[in-house]
């Protein structure tokens, strides 16, 4: 086992995104020191890093300053190379590791693993060629959703295809990358259950967030979620062996489907912090990139407690006209907190921050967030 990494010491974090932004204020504040690499010169966690190496994330003068300089190396996002895990983990303990990120950065990997493990996930079937769009159509059946197989992200790189035609011309437009043909299925709600394993195999579970996405991103998290507490139980139990079997080191997060009647179906593995779990910083005891850090850290794995129930809205670029959105109509509401990502430019699509409503009934929260979002 890796000793503790104590504050002082220096963090590297692969990734400049709003999720290692958010890394790195929780390591900060905790004295540690943070290096961000991202080819971004004006990343969302560069900016508050205190060292930013902007580099390619396969820089071998970058990665190998990193290496010598931290203590330990983690990931806000799953496209990050495996060689660059695997190179880092030469020089420093690296969580969570090359393994694990290859398996969730990639559909066909993931779906595979999940099957082999004996988890549920919808059916599918592997399209890599034309040639097999035929078959696997028989076999998943209409309508279909077809995924390209890696760096698809809040919906991109999908396509719901409702006939043989629609999936071959959808497969066509994906540029020849294999895909995953999966059922569509009929979605009584979306789960996510975040948690935090370290070194030792200590595993600390958050409350299960009930997602509610628009177009294929995430919208609002509602937390716990208004389901059953045997479900919730199930999908904490879930999430909690795929990380065991996983033998995962670090916060990874788990998305269910809830489907014929409260039945549990895997979506997707994120190896890294989750936007389902942001309203961990204003409702939970540690944060979810306080767990980041105190896994990374072999430090003690910190209560996942929450203590108010919460609803998280994300803020996407949409909202940004012409000018900016009205903060007063949020910042008036004691029972709200905003948080942006110092992103420069707002784009369709693009999360530019989120808010989080807090309140001791998760029904007055959310219609808060509700009317809070349609002032904005
Ligand atoms: P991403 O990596 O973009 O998050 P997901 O596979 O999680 O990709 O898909 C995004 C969203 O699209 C899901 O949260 C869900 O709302 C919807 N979706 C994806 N696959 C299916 C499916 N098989 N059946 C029904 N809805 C789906
Ligand atoms: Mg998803």
């Amino acid at each position: 086992m890796n000793p503790m990494i104590l504050p002082g010491a220096t963090l590297g974090m692969l990734g400049g995104g709003q999720l290692g932004r958010m890394f790195t204020i929780a390591a900060r504040t905790m004295g540690y020191r943070v290096m961000v690499l991202d080819p971004d010169p004006i990343s969302p966690a560069g900016q508050v890093a205190d060292m930013h190496l902007c580099a390619d994330y396969q820089d071998e003068t970058a990665l190998s300053q990193m290496g010598r300089e931290c203590a330990a190396v983690t990931t806000e996002f799953e496209n990050v190379p495996a060689q660059t895990l695997r190179a880092l983990a030469q020089h420093c303990p690296v969580k969570p590791g090359a393994e694990a990120v290859e398996i969730a950065q990639n559909r066909v990997a993931e779906k595979s693993w999940l099957h082999a493990h004996g988890f549920a996930t919808a059916p599918f079937a592997v399209v890599a060629a034309p040639a097999e769009i035929a078959a696997a159509c028989a076999q998943v059946g209409f309508p279909a959703v077809l995924k390209v197989s890696r760096f698809g992200y809040d919906g991109k790189g999908q396509a719901r295809v409702a006939s043989l035609d629609e999936a071959q011309a959808a497969f066509a437009a994906m540029g020849g990358e294999v895909c995953v043909l999966e059922k569509m299925l009929a979605l009584e709600c979306e789960l996510s259950v975040v948690l935090g394993r370290n070194e030792a195999g200590a595993c600390a579970l958050y409350p299960v967030a009930e997602n509610i996405h628009e177009a294929g991103i995430l919208d609002i998290s509602i937390v716990p979620a208004r389901v059953e507490q045997t479900l919730a139980q199930t999908a904490r139990a879930t999430a909690q062996a795929i990380a065991d079997q996983l033998g995962y080191c670090g916060v990874m997060a788990v998305e269910f489907f809830v489907v014929d009647g409260g039945r549990l179906v895997v979506n997707e593995i994120a190896p890294r912090p989750h936007n389902s779990g942001h309203y961990t910083l204003d409702a939970c005891l540690t944060s979810q990139f306080e767990m980041q850090v105190r896994t990374l850290c072999n430090l003690p794995i910190g209560a996942t407690t929450q203590h108010t129930p919460a609803v998280m809205v994300n803020l996407l670029g949409d909202l940004w006209g012409a000018s900016q959105p009205n903060w007063t109509a949020l910042l008036q509401h004691p029972a709200a907190k905003l948080h942006l990502y110092g992103k420069q430019s707002a784009r369709p699509g693009r999360k530019m921050g989120h808010f989080t409503c807090v309140d001791a009934s998760l029904e007055t929260a959310l219609a808060l967030a509700r009317t809070i979002r349609a002032q904005l």
